[in-house]
Formats: C-alpha cells, structure tokens, sequence
C-alpha cells in the first residue's frame, strides 16, 4: 500500500504501522465495526497526527495499536499492527499493554488510566522506571533513581517537583497531571510516545503551556509522536504529518500542510473551517 509515494514497510524507519485493521465491538449481540480497514504509520523522527470527532476511533486505534483493548468486547477482525516491521498484532497479549518497556508508551484520554488514583506521583513515578530498568528500585539506587525523576519533572516545566512525589493525582491540577502522565511515559524511555487527547479539558492557557512542552520534548529528545486529537488545531501546531479519521475510516492523510491548507474531503474542509 502507497502513502504518498513510499511503501509501507519498506523503509527500515518505520516505528509502528497499522495495516488493514479492522476492529468491531459486540454490543447486544451485534458487531459494531468501529475502525475499517485502517492503514497508518509512524516513522522514527516523526511527529503524526490523527485528527477525528469525537467517537470517530480515535481512542480505539491507539488502544488496538497498545494491545489494551478488552477482548470481548472488542473483537479483532483483521489486519495487522507491526512495531519496527515485526508483526507483534492485533491480537491481544496476556496482561494488556504488549510494548511494556519496549518502545511505546501512552498518555491516556483519560487522566485516571495514565496515573492509578490510589498510588502517590512519586511511587508512581519509580514503577515507570523500573519498567526499563527493573534494578532501579533497589535500596543502593534509589537515590539515582529519585534524582532522574525529579530532573525529569522538573523538565515538564514543574516547578518545585520534590512537593508533588508524595502527593496523589487528585491533589494535582488538570495541567499537572498531564504533565506527570507525561514524565511518567517518558520516564519508559519510549522511541514512540502516543498521547491521545493531550489538551482536551484543559483551560485555554494550560492547554498552550501543554503544546509547548510537547514541542520541547520533540526538539530535545527527538521521540516520534502520535498526538490524537478531536482539535484540528493542535495537530497543526505539533504535527507534520496527519491522518484525518471519520467513522472508524481514515479519510485522508499527508503532510499537515497540505491537509490544512488543500483539504480533500469534504469532511476535513468542515473540519478545517473550524479553526479560528
Ligand atoms: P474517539 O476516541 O474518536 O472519540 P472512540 O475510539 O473512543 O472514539 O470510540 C469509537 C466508537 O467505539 C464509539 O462509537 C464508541 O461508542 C465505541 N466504543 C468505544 N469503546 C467501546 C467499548 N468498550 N464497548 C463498546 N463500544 C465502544
Ligand atoms: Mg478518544
């Protein structure tokens, strides 16, 4: 399959690719189809978007792509999800998330999925170490182990960060938390960070201070991007290229530029005359 102009799979780069997945969930006995025939990619260095409504897949895709998609409901109908070419999907593996410390990481739409309620930031923080590093934990490293964390906040912009490690998620704000899920996928030392609504509920000003940090954390550690988003705007502030989504399909895809300003379908020109 073509995506403008390079062969899927070809190029050594590519990070993670999606080919012809389809995805249903059973509801009442019946097969809802919501992701038909997906085809995507994320090469190394790149900063892709999938932009979508709200119920168009998009949470789905990255779940599917993650290998976190409760099965029933879900059922997997097809396709195939790669990781750097190997073929690691879609079925699920035991015990959800099948790139646990091993190139992919994901901030969750939901604030509650990406940090757990009950554990404090800095509790939470160390397991996220010790996924890449399993000896990180023990007693003589702890202290390396607090000082990467520490720095890492600190790096999302937060200030004073020993204040927050013994305090729990609720204690925060919507922009702290988003910062923290943030540290703690990075903390996995992720190739690809997928972050699936990374400004959605948050207040105007939190949300540009949430963009810029992205754009930091591009620039200097050059991790690939997913950014999924219902908010076409973000995806042409962070994004080079981009995937419009809508029913569960892919409409179009190309570089941002081009979508933004040569818009195809007619859903992404509706889309694209919602930016101010
Ligand atoms: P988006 O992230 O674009 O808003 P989602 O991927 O969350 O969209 O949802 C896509 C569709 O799948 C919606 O119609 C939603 O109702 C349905 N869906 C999502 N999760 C489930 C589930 N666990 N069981 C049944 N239907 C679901
Ligand atoms: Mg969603």
């Amino acid at each position: 399959m073509y995506v403008e102009g390079y062969r899927m799979g070809e190029l050594n780069d590519s990070i993670v690719a999606v080919e012809n997945l389809n995805v249903s969930f059973l509801s009442d006995g019946q097969r809802l189809p919501v992701l038909r025939d997906i085809n995507m990619e994320v090469r190394k260095g790149e900063r892709v978007g999938i932009v979508g409504e709200s119920g168009s897949g998009k949470s789905t895709l990255a779940n599917a792509i993650m290998g976190l998609l409760d099965s029933p409901p879900a059922v997997h109908e097809s396709g195939a999800i790669r990781f750097k070419n190997e073929k690691v999907g879609p079925t699920l593996k035991e015990g959800g998330n099948r790139f646990r410390g091993r190139g992919v990481s994901m901030v969750f739409q939901e604030p509650l999925v990406s940090l757990n309620p009950v554990y404090t930031v800095g509790f939470q923080l160390m397991e996220s170490l010790s996924v890449k590093d399993p000896g990180v934990t023990q007693k003589g490293r702890r202290k390396e182990a607090l000082k990467r964390i520490v720095r890492t906040l600190a790096d999302m912009n937060i200030e004073n960060p020993e204040g927050i490690l013994e305090k729990y998620p609720h204690q925060l704000s919507g922009g702290m938390r988003q910062r923290v899920a943030i540290a703690s996928a990075l903390l996995q030392e992720p190739e690809l960070l997928i972050m699936d609504e990374p400004t959605t509920g948050l207040d105007a000003l939190v949300q540009l201070k949430i963009i810029s940090l992205i754009e930091k954390i591009r620039r200097e550690t050059g991790v690939s991007l997913l950014i999924i988003t219902h908010d076409i705007s973000v995806a042409a502030q962070l994004c080079d290229r981009i995937y419009v989504m809508y029913a569960g399909r892919v409409l179009e895809s190309g570089p941002a530029e081009e979508i933004i300003e040569r818009p195809m379908h007619p859903y992404t020109k509706t889309l694209m005359s919602s930016i101010p």
